[in-house]
């Protein structure tokens, strides 16, 4: 019995509403456009997608050393190392750091890690109020719903669905859907929550080996302004996170947010190093399943993603059903990839949620084989038992049908033939391919038969 519905299943409820489906769809275009003319401007582009790619091979081939370098750098900085196996690990440490400076509310930014961990839950649970500061984290929360993309958390929400949450929640007037008045709205009450919080959590793009020093990429400035007015900040890194040098950076900086948002660079790029005196810094570095991911070759290269979002903006799955359908913190292809190895009983309808076509590898900017990584979970998924057992049956009859010409031809003819005289038999509710489309008009007659037919008339 599974705990949460299906990719099947959530897509089918946000389809409902076609419209907003196809805003969705649009919306999202518009970025992978964006992506593309910024990516086009910079003749180099391939070159470098290779060498970040070849940095993170490097990196997940050494991560035991450049971890313990990263950590001995940091400490020598001042800052303070914690090492989580496991989200409920996480969780317990950056409870515990609260609680060491009797902290009860804190503000956070930037951070998928902590969706993951399912931190704010659990902090609210004990009695810390939570406050996301970056504009999107926070209408979702006020809706209190998870993100539905890593870069882009309520690109599923109109403006007008926006000012009434800030009716209900931040006191704007009823009916206000203007984004200036609403922006401006969030930052009053931001700043309220960043002047009176005495820690603020971030996650981090990029931590450098060489020097202990972590960046974090953000466009509101968010992360910046609850970190320099709280006495701790708490920095929260997934361990695949790190790179070698500082010199490597650029190379890194150049292709997030030209993939993620079509924007030359995000508009700050904040490096921390060391706390200010009377300041703490302490940084929580989390496996949670990633070395086991390191230790399974075909997905390994996973690893090496830095969360810009493009392989969303750009899934023609993703764009249809939205990152709610996904059941997971990271949705999307990348997403798909990555939950299966967190929990294969729960993930295993993501890798299916996919079209194959291959467009998620052709614009993710450390070359990440995800469509080939899908279709191989889906081998790994079938093998262990995990798929849905009717579709395994599906499967076979198919095999069967295939693998015997005779079948095939008898199959094929019986088809055309209840799809021109009994069409209701496969256009119906009970045929889950129905849902959304029409079943296609059948030919008048199979390839083969078309082929023996002209073949025969050539051979006269
Ligand atoms: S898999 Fe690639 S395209 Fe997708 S979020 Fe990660 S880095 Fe970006």
């Amino acid at each position: 019995m599974k705990e949460v519905k299906d990719h099947a299943t959530l897509a089918e409820q946000f389809n409902i509403d076609e419209p907003r489906v196809n805003w969705h769809d649009e919306t999202l275009w518009f970025v992978r456009q964006k992506r593309d003319r910024a990516a086009h401007a910079i003749p180099d582009w391939e070159l470098l997608r290779e060498t970040a790619s070849g940095i993170k091979q490097h990196v997940l081939s050494n991560l035991h050393d450049y971890l313990e370098q990263f950590e001995a750098n940091a400490k020598a900085n001042g800052i303070t190392v914690h090492w989580a196996a496991d989200a409920v690990e996480h969780n317990q440490i950056v409870l515990s750091i609260l609680q060491q400076h009797g902290v009860n509310r804190m503000v956070k930014s930037k951070s998928m890690l902590t969706e993951e961990c399912h931190l704010n839950d659990y902090l609210e649970q004990h009695g810390v109020e939570v406050i996301d500061s970056d504009l999107g984290e926070r209408i979702v929360q006020l809706a209190k719903e998870p993100p539905s993309h890593i870069v882009l958390p309520c690109i599923h929400k109109k403006k007008e669905e926006i000012g009434e949450i800030f009716h209900e929640h931040l006191g704007s007037p009823a009916g206000m859907a203007d984004p200036q008045v609403l922006t401006e709205t969030a930052r009053h009450h931001l700043r309220e929550v960043f002047i009176t919080r005495r820690a603020a959590l971030t996650g981090v793009n990029f931590a450098v080996a060489e020097t202990g020093e972590f960046i974090v990429c953000t466009n509101e400035g968010n992360a910046d302004m609850g970190t320099h007015l709280a006495d701790v900040h708490i920095a929260c890194m997934g361990i695949e996170k790190l790179i070698p040098k500082r010199e490597h950076l650029g190379v890194f900086l150049r292709l997030l947010a030209r993939s993620a948002t079509g924007q030359p660079i995000t508009t700050y790029s904040s490096h921390f190093r060391k706390p200010r005196p009377g300041h703490e810094i302490h940084m929580v570095l989390v496996d949670n399943g990633r070395s086991t991911q390191l230790g399974r070759e075909d997905f390994r290269n996973s690893l090496k993603c830095i969360r810009c979002g493009a392989c969303m903006n750009t899934c023609p799955v993703y764009r249809r059903s939205g990152g709610h359908s996904y059941h997971n913190a990271v949705a999307g292809p990348i997403g798909a990839i990555l939950a299966p190895n967190l929990d294969m009983h729960k993930n295993a309808d993501l890798p299916f949620a996919s079209t194959l076509c291959g467009s998620c590898s052709n614009v993710c900017p450390v070359k990440i084989d995800i469509h080939d990584q899908l279709y191989k979970w889906r081998q790994v998924i079938v093998k262990e038992g995990y798929a849905d057992k009717k579709k395994g049956m599906g499967m076979k009859l198919m095999t069967q049908t295939f693998a015997s010409p005779a079948a095939f031809q008898s199959a094929g003819k019986a088809g055309r033939w209840l799809l021109k005289n009994a069409p209701f038999t496969v256009n119906n509710q009970l045929n889950p391919w129905y849902k959304q489309r029409e079943m296609p008009v059948p030919p008048k007659e199979s390839f083969g038969e078309w082929y023996r037919k002209n073949r025969k008339k050539n051979e006269q």
